[in-house]
């Protein structure tokens, strides 16, 4: 696969951010040390307990648009961190290694076969994927979710989302969101425009991702405009729809980014696997990379070990 400059440019920087959390993200942290550790446990389908409130009728009802909730009826911070948290998968590539990939850039690199064994598992071991405006309404008001939510969620905008892993989610009935970083539309090994409306049209959710992937906590002036609002108005013209989530690239943010994210309409933003905010866990909601190196039990031990 050949790269261009600007997607080095990425895996350098994401190889960067991923050193720097390595000390700080214990247990669920997405190094090919801790799989060794996790690789124990032996059953993996129906192992792991309904972990989050939840019903099977809540498959069937959609969600309310999380605009509409009223902000009396949404829990403080303390009632939302007290609430079992639901898993969130983070994807980035979706294609298997060559000789060129470093150690460190596997872990966001999934090969085909493994993302294949990771998506079959979860539909075994009886996930139901969600879409953020279920798990927003979750957090905020304790609506009922399926049994054994999760929530599968790629960013960088890779081609390979679209031609591998949403045929791939399709066989199962699964939906996803995807954090879309406008720079890359249309490049080679990119989404196009189309690609990204078909998906929202097929009922994925869009989210924010940042205009080329610079650090939130970095931004000063006119670098919420170029970072936030444009691209942001983007997602909007392409798919037609609100845009309401946003995530961290390389999940980094300060508690400044807040207000100027809820200024821009956004109601929840989505970090890595580092401690939520305990005056803002909307806007630090977890994820875990579910990383290339992991077998499918691997990824179950780390969701369970990890939420
Ligand atoms: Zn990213």
């Amino acid at each position: 696969m050949k790269f261009t400059s600007a997607s080095l440019l990425l895996a350098a920087l994401a190889v960067a951010a991923c050193d720097s959390k390595t000390a700080t993200m214990g247990e669920s942290a997405a190094s090919s040390a801790t799989v060794e550790a996790v690789t124990t446990v032996p059953a993996v389908a129906g192992t792991s307990g309904t972990r989050a409130t939840s019903t099977d009728e809540a498959n069937a009802t959609p969600a309310p648009a999380p605009t509409s909730i009223p902000a009396s009826k949404a829990g403080d911070a303390a009632a939302i961190l007290a609430r079992p948290q639901v898993p969130i998968l983070c994807y980035h590539q979706i294609r298997d290694w060559t000789a060129r990939d470093s150690k460190n850039a596997k872990d966001y690199i999934t090969p085909i076969a493994t993302f294949k064994g990771h998506i079959k598992m979860l539909a075994d071991s009886g996930y139901h994927t969600i879409s953020p405006d279920q798990l927003y309404a979750y957090m905020t008001t304790g609506a009922k979710l399926p049994s054994k939510p999760i929530m599968l969620t790629f960013d960088d905008t890779d081609l390979d989302q679209f031609t591998i892993a949403r045929p791939e989610l399709d066989k199962y009935g699964f939906k996803a969101m995807y954090f879309v970083m406008t720079v890359s539309l249309g490049r080679p090994h990119y989404m196009t425009k189309a690609m990204v409306k078909q998906l929202s049209d097929e009922g994925n959710i869009i989210g924010s991702h940042t205009w080329d992937h610079h650090n939130v906590k970095k931004y000063q002036g006119k670098d919420w405009e170029t970072q936030i609002d444009k691209p942001t108005k983007t997602l909007e013209e392409i798919t037609g729809k609100k845009i309401n989530y946003f995530a961290y690239p390389f999940g980094l943010w300060n508690e400044q980014a807040f207000p100027e994210l809820k200024k821009r309409g956004f109601v929840a933003a989505f970090s890595l696997a580092e401690k939520r905010d305990q005056n803002d866990p909307l806007f630090t909601i977890r994820r875990i990379i579910a990383s290339g190196y992991w077998t499918p039990r691997t990824l179950h031990n780390s969701i369970v070990q990890s939420f």
